[in-house]
């Protein structure tokens, strides 16, 4: 049963986060302001059509929708039709080419072998360098399972690229389980579900937004003292952007694309890795890969390139090393004080998170604040602990 509550919700950012929690409040009979500073919804997941090529683009790069979560699923395709999509991720070590993630195929290429799955097994177990027996960092980790030569192909050169860290500075944790499929599964999800939108994401974002409780305010920063003029502010930016940075920046990388146009086909796939430290791009995307079901004539590539991220560059992937995590702790502490706002997705909780996680998470907290609304109650500042093991 609807209500009519004339109270405005204040929702800062229109990525998945802000949309799926704009959209069930609206639903529920709230008001609903959206406040977004780009041009555009749809946040790092948005898509647009090329005008040279007519490829459906991501512009802020690939991004392929998987989730073993049925109630996400089931969510998500209210708002768009999906086509079934399966990505399959080849990477180029030393000039020649192998599919990940590291399989059946990928041991018999770069071993020049034709073993069975226990052969393979036994064969890498071997390779495992046995004297490592409590592995702190990625790189120990790895070489403790996969052996050097493995290891120096597909995670040390592309690590280093993507993270400016070597795998020798980075936490075991990273590498938590055996990176390795003793079989020619080279489906990179391991996910019940996955696909891709066939009108792209921003149809989907538009989609949820457009609901006569809900107005849409593009190119509009939103600044903490806006806070006051609602009910409640859910909050999908920076979380140390809300303290004006003033206990110092939470690192990240960020990402460089060099957008080429091309005749025909050009690498005959979607995404391919670049593993070698020589190579300065970590991989290339073509996109029209990720919707097999449209032909075009000319295409368009992303060679993409991580480095760190200063402060007016797009904040893409969170380092989360230790000093970061203790920066957080602060930052965490200090939100928890604040009233009428809860911080949301990737970069209000500091953390990566898949697409189907963020719509999740963002189910769940539109949920708790319907209830806390029912009982009087204010919603928390965090729906899901930041500190936590992301
Ligand atoms: C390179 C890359 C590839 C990825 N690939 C995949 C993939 O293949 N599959 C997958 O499931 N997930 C993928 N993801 C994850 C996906 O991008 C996230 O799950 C998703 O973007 C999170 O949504 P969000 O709404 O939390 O954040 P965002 O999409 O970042 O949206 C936040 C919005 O808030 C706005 N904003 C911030 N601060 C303010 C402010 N002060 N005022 C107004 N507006 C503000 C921003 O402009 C932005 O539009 C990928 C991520 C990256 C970085």
């Amino acid at each position: 049963m609807r209500v009519a509550i004339q109270k405005t919700i204040g929702v800062v950012g229109a990525g998945f986060s802000g949309a799926v929690i704009a959209h069930t409040l609206a639903e529920a009979g709230y008001r609903v302001a959206v406040v977004e500073g780009r041009s555009h919804v749809a946040g790092n997941c948005h898509s647009v059509r090329d005008g040279e090529t007519g490829v459906l683009t991501h512009v802020y790069g690939p991004h392929i929708f998987h989730t073993s979560n049925q109630k996400v699923w089931d969510y998500i395709r209210q708002f768009a039709h999906f086509r079934p999509y399966t990505n399959r991720v080849k990477a180029i070590y030393q000039g020649r080419v192998y599919s990940l993630p590291i399989n059946l195929l990928t041991i018999n290429s770069f071993f020049g072998k034709i073993f069975s799955p226990a052969e393979a097994q036994a064969f890498i177990a071997a390779l495992g360098d046995a004297t490592i027996t409590a592995p702190q960092s990625f790189e120990a980790q790895a070489l403790r399972f996969l052996g050097r030569d493995l290891y120096e192909a597909f995670f040390k050169g592309y690590t280093l690229k993507q993270w400016g860290l070597s795998p020798a500075e980075l936490p075991a944790s990273i590498l938590k389980r055996l990176p390795v499929r003793f079989n020619y599964d080279d489906n990179y999800y391991a996910s019940t579900y996955q696909g891709l939108p066939e009108q792209g994401y921003t149809a989907i974002v538009e989609k949820m937004l457009d609901h006569p409780h809900i107005t849409l305010h593009l190119n509009t920063p939103f600044e903490p003292h806006h806070a006051k003029s609602y009910h409640h502010v859910f909050y999908s930016g920076c979380l140390d952007a809300w303290f004006g940075f003033d206990e110092g920046r939470l690192g990240y990388r960020t990402l460089d694309f060099q957008v080429e146009r091309h005749a025909g086909d050009y690498q005959g796939n979607a995404v391919i890795n670049y593993c070698d430290a020589s190579t300065p791009w970590t991989r290339i995307s073509e996109h029209k890969h990720f919707a097999p079901w449209e032909t075009h004539e000319k295409t368009l590539i992303y060679k993409e390139f991580s480095r760190s991220c200063g402060e007016s560059d797009i904040p893409y992937y969170p380092i989360r090393l230790l000093n970061d995590k203790a920066l957080l702790g602060r930052y965490v502490a200090r939100a928890r004080a604040e009233k009428g706002v809860s911080f949301i997705g990737r970069l209000g909780t500091y953390r990566y998170l898949d697409m189907h996680v963020t719509i999740g998470e963002a189910l769940e907290t539109a949920v708790q604040f319907l209830a806390a609304e029912a009982t009087g109650n204010p919603l928390p500042a965090f729906t899901v602990d930041p500190l936590g093991s992301a």
